[in-house]
């Protein structure tokens, strides 16, 4: 009954941040983090209607999905990952949000048996503590990543800083939203970087105002 709840709060203020910023539903695809969290509350937001959840530790991933077998299910990968796990997991996820080096879009492309969809993490406010690229080594990042065909960027990603207030967060995921655009513009056959991922269950309100197409949620569904 609590996941139910919270995942109506959660509705109730995504569809007011949709409105606020005249956008439509189908422009935004809430990822459900599911990490740390049991099969069985997976399946209970399953049975609300959500499809896309997303998982940070490749152990943890592994056995969720062996042990869930739910139709229509896409798997996100949103940890940062060890260029030697790659193998194991590469090929179990649907999407990939923590690129970040080219060693790691190199494994991937001698891994992967598909296609993999990538977004690319940006460090927008250049904290020494996070994973990413930097603003401005951007642009000669994704233009390495021509070289690994299995690697298609189809967004950029990044995470805000903790401690950021309202006007602050704003200025970071619009800044990724903006880069997104530069990328985007460029119409790469390889990086169509048509999303951005960004907004956790403290900043997501913002991050869809500012533009998100993919929202991810975890502690506002559970607790
Ligand atoms: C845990 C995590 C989230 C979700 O965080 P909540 O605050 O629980 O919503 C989103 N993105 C990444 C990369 C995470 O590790």
């Amino acid at each position: 009954m609590e996941i139910f709840e919270n995942s109506k709060k959660v509705e109730q203020k995504i569809q007011q941040s949709l409105e606020k910023s005249g956008r439509s539903p189908q422009d935004l695809t809430v990822v459900a983090v599911t990490k740390t969290k049991t099969i069985p509350q997976v399946e209970e937001l399953y049975q609300f209607g959500y499809r896309h959840f997303a998982e940070n530790r490749v152990e943890g991933f592994l056995e969720k999905k062996e042990d869930m077998n739910l139709p229509e299910v896409k798997w996100h990968f949103i940890g940062s990952l060890q260029t030697r796990k790659v193998k194991t997991v590469i090929n179990e996820i649907d999407y990939f949000h923590a690129l970040d080096r080219e060693s790691l879009a190199k494994e991937i492309n001698k891994r992967a048996d598909h296609t993999i969809a990538c977004f690319v993490q940006v460090n927008v406010t250049g904290e020494t503590s996070k994973h990413g690229v930097s603003p401005d080594g951007l642009e000669s990042f994704i233009h390495v990543l021509s070289e690994f065909p299995m690697v298609k960027v189809v967004g950029l990603m990044t995470m805000a800083p903790v401690d950021a207030n309202e006007s602050e967060l704003h200025e970071c995921f619009g800044r990724l939203k903006n880069l997104q655009e530069v990328i985007e513009a460029k119409q790469l056959e390889y990086a169509p970087c048509r999303h951005t991922s960004m907004g956790m269950s403290n900043d997501y309100e913002i991050a869809i105002q500012e533009g998100a197409s993919f929202v991810r949620i975890g502690s506002a569904f559970f607790e």
